[in-house]
């Protein structure tokens, strides 16, 4: 079995490089499809997305523009104490095609703190997430996650992007801990 370390925890491998890339493969294909006639602006959330964002993109095919964003997260008044803001949004989303990039949707806080912030500044035509990995037993919320990369067991992952304490970004394989 296939192991890495990264600082003090040991991950072995659990989704290989061309699993991640023959489902980022598909999740293009019914973009393609459902944005057929649409020009699309992709908003990828970084650190995490970055791989991923980079991966899909190059699958699509409708004409597209790609904007990176960030999430500050800072102790507040909502419904699990953490606030996230969007910074560093500088496109005008009215009347656009929206599509966030996601590594990681887990208990879907931060996607629906997004969605909502998108919603109450901005007019968009339509707005839809698209995520590499989805934890569907720990997912909270009910707003639905249009594209989805790979399900995954509520374990914590690095690879492709997703880091343990900045590390495990690069890693061309899906690693979860040992
Ligand atoms: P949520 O708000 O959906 O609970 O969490 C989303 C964020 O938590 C992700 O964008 C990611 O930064 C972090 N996260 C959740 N699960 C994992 C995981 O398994 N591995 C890593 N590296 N980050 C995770």
């Amino acid at each position: 079995m296939k192991t890495v370390t990264l600082l003090d925890k040991k991950f072995k491998l659990c989704i290989n490089g061309v699993q991640v890339k023959t489902a980022i493969d598909h999740l293009a294909d019914r973009i393609n499809s459902d944005y057929r006639d649409k020009e699309i602006l992709f908003i990828a959330v970084l650190n995490g997305s970055f791989m991923f964002a980079a991966e899909l993109v190059r699958k699509v095919k409708p004409l597209c523009r790609i904007s990176f964003v960030k999430i500050a997260s800072y102790q507040g008044d909502t419904s699990d104490g953490v606030v996230r803001e969007l910074i560093g949004l500088k496109e005008d989303l009215n009347g656009r095609h929206v599509i966030l990039v996601e590594d990681i949707v887990d208990t879907g806080f931060t996607f629906e703190h997004m969605m909502t912030q998108i919603k109450t500044k901005y007019k968009p035509a339509s707005v839809a997430i698209a995520t590499l990995l989805f934890k569907p037993q720990s997912y909270r919320k009910s707003l639905p996650v249009d594209y989805v990369g790979l399900e995954i067991p509520n374990d914590f992952v690095v690879g492709w992007g997703l880091d343990y304490s900045g590390y495990g970004r690069n890693l061309e394989d899906i690693y979860t801990i040992a």
